[in-house]
């Protein structure tokens, strides 16, 4: 026998019954960012390596070690497996000069890659939505964006995500920062990690997002940079607190709160759970307004953010247990004129709306009623020689109440009254 072949370590396939609890998010999300007037983009997985070596930095734990690049052997170009989207957004947007009439919301998503150590909520290839606002200076859309993920939550009945919020102010405040962070880490020598000691001159600000244990009474100690921001970050920032206020949004200001991409300035924001151990942060995002000039655009101001799906299929699948896309209803059947009913009544309910399964394949009575419940249905629809020589169908609800039998013509309404309001 030939050996079996396995997915690459960290990249799942995602079965059946969880991948219902993916389409109710993904739709649900896709109306709640259509409503807000996000369209959708579609961007290439492959990108050359350059553009996200430029727009998420050197000193970064993607690019530094978690890329998946390659070369193309046809032609010796560097490609690589996309880590994030919004740099792959923003090539597009200026190569297609889609900002050049007017400010553009879309949202895009899909497969990322990452060579990071596979764990729960972790893992090589994963999934994102992501939502790009380019060319608006904010922060009335940093606040709707914000609005918009927690109208999403509602939607989804989720509870229990905290929002964090904080700004990292504009590129000279950043540099003072950096420069005072510096200072302050030379100071505390001893408890910094290899990785801590290699960045400090380069990347002084990823060091605050360290979880190395040892590091965590340094960090806490360290200059913030939302104390030393200038005028119009400041007021940036008032800005969007003032807005989340006022639309009911609780937060809380994490100054912590640095993210691991290089392009970002003031505003950033995470939406966090404790109900995922180590993996908690759920959606993270913020403003990005030089990276159109560092990828060779115009100058535009932008904000986004991406959700990570896997760990809000946990999220979703922790709080409500039940498959969200059984059938409504499955159909036994025996005998070749039943055969007949039996199909024809199916495509009438599929005509009205309703998710039905017919059963394949002979089997016995009995064993088919297993298989329709197995399936999850709400009922067992049955055709037999006695059913399909009256040209009725038999209904036996499969999650509790009585058997009873209708006309084939008026099945579609029946059934669709019930599932509508299950007891009348
Ligand atoms: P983390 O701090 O958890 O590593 P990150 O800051 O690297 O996250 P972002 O680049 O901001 O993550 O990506 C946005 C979201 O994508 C994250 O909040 C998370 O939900 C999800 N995500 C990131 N990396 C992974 C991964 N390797 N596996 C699964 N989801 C991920
Ligand atoms: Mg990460």
């Amino acid at each position: 026998m030939a050996a079996a072949l396995q997915a690459v370590r960290g990249m799942n396939d995602v079965l059946p019954d969880e991948a219902g609890t993916w389409q109710r998010f993904e739709d649900t999300a896709r109306g709640v960012f259509e409503r807000y007037g996000y369209r959708n983009l579609r961007v290439p997985v492959v990108e050359p390596t350059p553009l996200y070596v430029r727009s998420i930095g050197e000193h970064t734990d993607v690019v530094e070690r978690e890329m998946y690049t390659f070369e193309d052997k046809l032609n010796g170009e560097s490609l690589t497996l996309r880590p994030e989207a919004t740099a792959g957004v923003v090539r597009a947007a200026i190569e297609h000069n889609l900002t050049y009439e007017r400010p553009l919301r879309v949202w895009t998503g899909g497969p990322m890659f990452r060579h990071e150590r596979p764990q729960k909520g972790r893992y090589r290839q994963f999934h994102q939505l992501d939502v790009e606002a380019l060319g608006f200076p904010g922060p009335d859309v940093d606040a709707e964006q914000i609005v918009m993920l927690a109208r999403l939550w509602r939607a989804l009945g989720l509870a229990g995500v905290r929002l964090h919020i904080n700004s990292i102010g504009d590129a000279p405040e950043r540099a003072a920062h950096r420069a005072a962070l510096i200072e302050w880490f030379e100071r505390q020598g001893d408890v910094l990690d290899e990785d801590a000691k290699r960045r400090l001159h380069a990347n002084p600000l990823r060091l605050l997002d360290s979880k190395h244990p040892a590091m965590q009474e340094a960090i806490a100690g360290a200059p913030k940079l939302i104390d030393r921001l200038g005028a119009e970050s400041r007021a940036h920032f008032e800005g969007l607190a003032r807005l989340l206020d006022e639309a009911g949004i609780e937060y809380v200001v994490d100054a912590r709160l640095v993210r691991g991409l290089d392009y970002y300035n003031r505003t950033v924001f995470e939406w966090v759970t404790d109900a995922l151990g180590a993996q908690g942060t759920v959606a993270g995002g913020g403003r990005y307004d030089g990276l159109f000039e560092m990828l060779g655009g115009k100058p535009a101001p932008a904000c986004g953010f991406a959700i990570g799906i896997e760990r809000m299929i946990l999220l979703l699948r922790e709080q409500h247990a039940q498959a969200a896309d059984a059938p409504d209803a499955y159909v036994v059947h025996a005998g070749e004129a039943a055969g007949r009913l039996a199909r024809r009544a199916a495509e009438q309910l599929r005509d009205a709306g309703l998710r039905v399964v017919v059963h394949a394949g002979s089997a016995s009575f009995k064993s088919q009623m297993k298989r329709a419940d197995a399936t999850g249905a709400a009922y067992a629809l049955i055709v037999g020689e006695e059913e399909a020589a009256r040209n009725s169908v038999a209904v036996k609800p499969l999650r509790g109440g009585e058997q009873f039998e209708v006309p084939q013509a008026d099945l579609a309404a029946r059934l669709a009254a019930l599932l509508r309001e299950p007891n009348t």
